[in-house]
């Protein structure tokens, strides 16, 4: 099994086309959506993680290329501005993979990056609005 994370940019004429459902049907490829922004006949963007068998999850991104749409590997892009963090601990109650925590010894907020999926949910979570998520 290989695991891929990557972005992909849909073109105003193909954000509309059901190629992700294709995709998943054609090609074995099992697809979590990690986070999207997709506006109706404007350029969409997805972060996805892509499942399956090496060959499937290989020809599967060669469809959406063929399609039209760019598939770019995801790089993790996350700030976190900890000048004026309080370690309240509020983005760390949403953080559902654990890369938010708030512990001994010291008890400050640490980010640990390989963690972080960029699902976005910390970012609104933050009354400061210390942390930014850009994929
Ligand atoms: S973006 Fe999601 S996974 Fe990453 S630190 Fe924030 S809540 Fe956790
Ligand atoms: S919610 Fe904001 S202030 Fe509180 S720990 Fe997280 S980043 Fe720091």
């Amino acid at each position: 099994m290989m695991k891929r994370r990557v972005v992909l940019t849909f073109p105003p004429e193909v954000v509309e086309r059901p190629v992700i459902s294709l995709m998943i049907r054609d090609y074995d490829v099992i697809t979590n959506i990690l986070r999207a922004e997709v506006t109706e006949g404007e350029v969409g963007r997805m972060l996805v993680e892509l499942e399956g068998d090496g060959g499937n999850v290989k020809n599967g991104v060669q469809y959406l290329k063929d399609q039209g749409v760019t598939v770019e590997e995801a790089i993790k892009d996350i700030d976190l501005n900890d000048t004026i963090c309080t370690s309240c601990g509020v983005c760390t109650a949403v953080c559902l993979t654990g890369a938010l925590t708030v512990g001994p010894p010291d008890f400050k907020l640490t980010l640990d990056k390989d963690r972080c999926i960029l699902c976005g949910s910390c970012v609104d979570a933050c009354p400061f609005r210390l942390i930014k998520v850009r994929f």
